[in-house]
C-alpha cells in the first residue's frame, strides 16, 4: 500500500488516491454497490487508485463478519483493492491525537446530556440530517460541574464548539468534482454552523464518524473524496476539522443514491435487499453493474 502513497504524477502533484469506505454494520446493498463501483470508475478517469477502508468504530453495531461480507461481496463484484484494508477500529491512538489538539485549542468540551434530554431543549430546530441541534446544555459546566458529573459516573461525549471554530477559520471552501466528464470541477462554500456543536467523541467509541473520516483520509492521502450526496452537508463538518487540524482538503465528488419503490434511499434499518440475497437469487454481478449503469 505504502507504493501508491509514494506514487507521483509527472507533473508531481500526489496520484489521485480514492476510497470506499463502508461501516460494516450490516450487509451491503445496491446502494453500496454504486458507491463502490463509481469509486472504481473515478479512479479510472482520474487516472488513479482506490482503497478500501472498514469504518469499524461502532463496537454495538459493526460485526467481524460484516466485514468478511464485505470482502465477499466486492471481490464477487469483481473488485480489487490493495491490502491491508485500514480498519477504524486500531486507530484509537490518532484519533486520541486529534481530540487533543482540538482541545489544546480551546475548541471541544465535555458533555454528558442524554439524547431524550437533548431532545426535551432543543429550540433551535434541527441540523441537516434532521437530528435536533444541540442546545448547549454543557457549553458553559465549570471545572467544578464537570468533575461533579464525571464523579457521578455520568457517561461523556466531547462536542466541538462550532461557532467558536469557525469564528477562528472564517469562510472555508473546497473543490467539489463533477460527477460526470462534462464540467469543470467548481468550489463550494461551507456552512458548518447549520450542524451545531457536533459530537466528536462518542460514550462507547474513540471518535465520532467526522472526526474519525478527516483523520483517516489524511492519514491514507485520499485526494479525491466518493461519497452519496446524503454526506454532501456533511462535508462542511470535514472541511472545518480538517482546516483546524491543519491537515490537507481533498475534492469531493457527490454521487447519485440509489432509491426504493418509495423514493427512499436505499438502507439497512428500511430492509434494502443485501447483494448477498441478490446473489442467492441468481443475479450476476454483470447484471448488478448494467443495472447500476456501470
Ligand atoms: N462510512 C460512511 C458510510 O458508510 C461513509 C464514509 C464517507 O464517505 O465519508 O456512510
Amino acid at each position: 500500500m505504502a507504493s501508491l502513497h509514494d506514487e507521483h504524477s509527472p507533473i508531481g502533484r500526489p496520484a489521485p488516491l480514492l476510497r470506499f469506505a463502508p461501516s460494516p454494520n450490516g450487509l451491503l446493498h445496491l446502494g453500496h454497490a454504486y458507491s463502490a463501483l463509481f469509486t472504481r470508475a473515478m479512479a479510472m478517469r482520474l487516472n488513479g487508485h482506490w482503497l478500501l477502508r472498514m469504518e469499524d468504530l461502532d463496537p454495538d453495531r459493526s460485526r467481524h463478519g460484516f466485514v468478511a461480507a464485505v470482502y465477499e461481496d466486492l471481490n464477487w463484484l469483481g473488485l480489487n483493492w490493495p491490502k491491508p484494508v485500514l480498519l477504524q477500529s486500531t486507530r484509537s491512538v490518532a484519533y486520541a491525537r486529534a481530540l487533543e489538539n482540538l482541545a489544546d485549542q480551546g475548541l471541544t468540551y465535555p458533555c454528558f446530556c442524554t439524547r431524550a434530554a437533548i431532545r426535551e431543549r432543543s429550540l433551535a430546530g434541527t441540523d441537516p440530517d434532521g437530528a435536533p441541534l444541540y442546545p448547549g446544555t454543557c457549553k458553559s459546566l465549570s471545572p467544578e460541574q464537570i468533575a461533579k458529573k464525571r464523579a457521578e459516573g455520568l457517561s461523556e461525549q466531547i462536542r466541538l464548539d462550532t461557532r467558536t471554530a469557525c469564528q477562528r477559520t472564517g469562510q472555508l471552501s473546497f473543490t467539489e468534482w463533477p460527477v460526470s466528464e462534462q464540467g469543470p470541477p467548481r468550489v463550494s462554500l461551507t456552512r458548518p454552523e447549520r450542524w451545531g456543536d457536533v459530537v466528536m467523541r462518542r460514550k462507547n467509541m474513540p471518535a465520532a464518524y467526522h472526526l474519525a473520516v478527516v483523520v483517516d483520509d489524511a492519514f491514507q492521502n485520499i485526494t479525491h473524496v466518493t461519497r452519496g450526496k446524503d454526506l454532501e452537508a456533511a462535508t462542511d463538518i470535514h472541511v472545518l476539522l480538517q482546516t483546524l487540524l491543519g491537515l490537507p482538503v481533498p475534492a469531493y465528488c457527490f454521487h447519485r443514491l440509489i432509491l426504493d419503490q418509495t423514493n427512499q434511499k436505499l438502507s439497512k434499518s428500511r430492509g434494502a435487499t443485501s447483494l448477498q440475497t441478490l446473489r442467492k437469487s441468481g443475479t450476476t454481478p454483470s447484471e448488478i453493474r448494467a443495472r447500476l449503469g456501470f
